[in-house]
């Protein structure tokens, strides 16, 4: 039985999306992840705790959240203007405090929180509301983040769903321990596992972390899932999108027996979030693939034997 008490954090649940897994899916963002990928388009996914987003624009200077911040971590910006905001929040000094004085005291919301805790069973109101919409092939989504950072939280989540006979996706950088992924076998339909850069010092570079463990769990999955088991890979300009890398990936996914691959192409979706968090986007010249681009490397993908989809 899951226990629907167990709580965790999550970040957005959006109903009614035709992405991420066959037809129509509600799909639940949970906060963490170990890799901190240069395009990631979810951000605020990364942290596991609850963060302040800053939307400069609708920041009218107040400074009603300078008033009310407990650790003085919100401050006048120096060069006050419209487009980058009239103040400064020091992450460092921020404790996301659960009252959440600044984003209360804010009238104009400029300031506003990205995570929530929930328990599972409030996290299924709204799967369960949406049940009839997913027919035959819909149903939920776990993202993120990476659910396989809150382990026991998704648990209870996909158990929650199996019991109402939902159909389970999770999207996952594959890059957890790997028996933390094999205890999920019984109740995931399918895992939408995302491999982006086969050159170790390339991923390393790109994501913050080795692709060893990828590709191990990848290859233990493959054997011990294969129908269950989709490789994505995020198709980024300058860091993924190179031909010999899409090829090698098509190879690695063929070896293991394993039919299908979705190139995705990067979008910057995420820039805004970077800024509305106080970071720096790491790659703010990049512009997303042409549709030849992506019609070429689909090729260079069924050249080894793989079905391709874009998008
Ligand atoms: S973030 Fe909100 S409360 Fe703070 S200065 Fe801007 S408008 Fe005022
Ligand atoms: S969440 Fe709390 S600690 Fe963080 S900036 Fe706002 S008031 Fe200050």
């Amino acid at each position: 039985m899951a226990n629907l008490n167990k709580t965790g954090v999550v970040f957005d649940i959006q109903s009614f999306s035709t992405h991420d897994g066959p037809g129509i899916r509600t799909i639940v963002f949970l906060k963490g992840c170990q890799l901190r990928c240069h395009w990631c388009a979810n951000p605020e996914g990364q942290n596991v705790f609850p963060e302040v987003f800053y939307h400069a624009m609708n920041c009218v200077g107040c400074f009603e959240c300078i008033q009310k911040c407990p650790l003085d971590a919100i401050t006048r910006a120096e060069d006050e203007q419209k487009n980058k905001g009239f103040i400064r929040i020091d992450r460092s000094k921020c404790r996301h405090c659960p009252q959440l004085d600044c984003v209360q005291a804010c009238f104009n919301d400029a300031l506003k929180i990205t995570g929530k805790i929930m328990r599972v069973d409030e996290v299924m109101k709204p799967v369960m509301r949406d049940k009839p919409y997913f027919r035959d092939n819909g149903g939920i989504t776990l993202s993120g983040g990476d659910p396989f950072f809150q382990h026991d939280f998704a648990m209870e989540i996909l158990k929650a769903c199996k019991e109402n006979y939902i159909h389970t996706a999770i999207e996952t950088e594959a890059f957890a321990a790997y028996e933390k992924i094999e205890a999920t076998f019984p109740y995931v339909d399918l895992y939408l596992c995302d491999l982006k850069i086969m050159d170790p010092a390339k991923h390393q570079q790109f994501t913050g972390v080795s692709n060893k463990r990828i590709l191990e769990n990848i290859k233990k999955m493959a054997a011990a899932v294969p129908s269950k088991v989709l490789i994505r890979v995020p198709v980024i300009p300058g860091c993924t999108d190179d031909v010999e890398n899409i090829r090698a990936i098509a190879a690695f996914t063929r070896e293991n027996n394993l039919t299908r691959i979705h190139l995705l192409p990067y979008h910057k979706l995420g820039q805004p979030k970077f800024e509305q968090l106080g970071r720096e986007y790491p790659m703010p010249d990049v512009q997303p693939p042409d549709k030849g681009q992506m019609e070429a490397l689909k090729q260079v993908v069924e050249e080894e034997g793989v079905v391709c989809v874009v998008g």
